[in-house]
């Protein structure tokens, strides 16, 4: 399984994208940045997009992505709720042609809404894929994706604290996890429903007490503001933990 970081901060600039990985060229985890850092013909390659939640920085680039290759037919995978917020403020037909359905632009649709139920994992061009629900905000799930060859992510972005049961129903071989803010700003991060690495090494610290070992760790959704910090406190985290934790920068790819 090969995971490339298109996007993997919560602020865009010319030198910061918004969340979105790719995993073996055909499936898309959250739309961030989907459009501006592939190229045309990678575009066309993506056969599926599992959305986390409908925040603006995950779900953005759908209707370009769609309007790009309406071609083709690309299936979005997310809880209701997202595809709710996805049908009412971004696929409306106002902005842009409703892609889910034929009309005067399109011959056919170009998107195909599919709902996720959480904890019921579900084939999706060949992997199979368990929504599990996090803490955040608005109703977010992570994924558990599960390559044929048995290689397993869990991408957990965008999460706050508490997520023991998580831990319980998954067993990742790479987790790909939230760290939004530093340390002085953890309030913040409890209030806002994300972590900061001290928040971070308690949650690593109950998955490894639960499932008696550490998966490969790296951090996405980062403030750019304060990636400075956040770095220098995750070398704090890593010592403590004994384990190497990455912070995911665009362009990363990792092979499990
Ligand atoms: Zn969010
Ligand atoms: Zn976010």
């Amino acid at each position: 399984m090969n995971i490339r970081f298109l996007g993997t901060h919560n602020e865009e600039s010319r030198d910061t994208r918004l969340v979105s990985v790719l995993i073996d060229d055909v499936l898309a985890v959250d739309a961030g940045s989907l459009t501006s850092e592939l190229s045309f013909k990678e575009q066309e390659r993506i056969r599926a997009i599992l959305l986390s939640h409908g925040h603006y920085d995950h779900i953005r680039a759908v209707p370009a992505f769609a309007f790009n290759n309406s071609q083709q037919l690309t299936r979005v995978f997310a809880a209701q709720e997202t595809l709710d917020i996805l049908s009412s403020h971004l696929v409306d037909g106002l902005i842009y042609p409703k892609f889910t359905e034929k009309n005067s632009f399109l011959k056919k649709p170009a998107l195909e809404l599919c709902r996720l139920e959480a904890l019921s994992p579900q084939d999706i061009e060949g992997y199979t894929v368990m929504a599990v629900p996090l803490n955040h905000p608005i109703g977010t799930v992570g994924f558990e994706i599960t390559s044929p060859e048995q290689k397993r992510l869990l991408y957990a972005t965008d999460t706050g604290p508490g997520l023991h049961r998580l831990w319980e129903s998954t067993s990742p071989q790479l987790l790909v996890i939230d760290t939004t803010y530093p340390d002085r700003l953890e309030k913040t991060a409890w209030d806002a429903g994300h972590l900061c690495p001290k928040l971070l090494l308690k949650e690593l610290a109950d998955f490894r007490s639960t499932k008696g070992y550490l998966p490969r760790v790296v951090l996405i959704h980062l403030s750019p503001k304060f990636e400075a910090e956040i770095r220098d406190e995750v070398r704090g985290v890593s010592s403590e933990l004994g384990i190497p934790i990455k912070v995911a920068s665009e362009g990363d790819t990792i092979t499990i």
